[in-house]
């Protein structure tokens, strides 16, 4: 199976506009109505598939973490399970924050959280927590 980043021919670290230049050249090249081939059909639904989450910086984000998920899957080193409630809540940043033990923070968005992202990583040691919460309600 391929990333939708070797799908678009990117690297992970690509830009939003490389990305998109990508997707248009090749979309061009893949489209399903200049192919009428099996293969071409199956890798230009795999070409906008890849677009849709990946045009999108929050679901590309969200894609980035799943990926890393399943090749650390073993390694991965969640240090704990912290509440949401227990984390400090900022209204302005509409995030949510704890600090780690090295002093570094854990910071989570509410966009995250609503794209169902519940595991975060520090962003000054490599340590990761789980947060858990009930669904946001209204
Ligand atoms: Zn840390």
């Amino acid at each position: 199976m391929s990333t939708h980043y070797e799908v678009l021919q990117v690297s992970e670290s690509a830009s939003q506009d490389m990305i998109k230049q990508r997707f248009q050249q090749l979309i061009l090249k893949h489209h399903p109505d200049k192919n009428t081939q099996q293969a071409n059909q199956d890798q230009s639904h795999a070409i906008l598939k890849a677009w849709e989450v990946l045009r999108d910086t929050t679901r590309r984000r969200a894609y980035d973490i799943e990926l890393e998920c399943q090749r650390n899957k073993q390694d991965m080193a969640i240090g704990a399970e912290v509440d949401l409630d227990d984390m400090e809540h900022n209204e302005a940043q509409q995030s949510f924050s704890m600090v780690c033990r090295c002093s570094g923070d854990y910071v989570i968005t509410e966009d995250e959280l609503e794209v169902g992202i519940d595991v975060v990583g520090c962003n000054n040691c490599s340590l990761r927590i789980r947060v858990l919460y009930d669904v946001i309600e209204e």
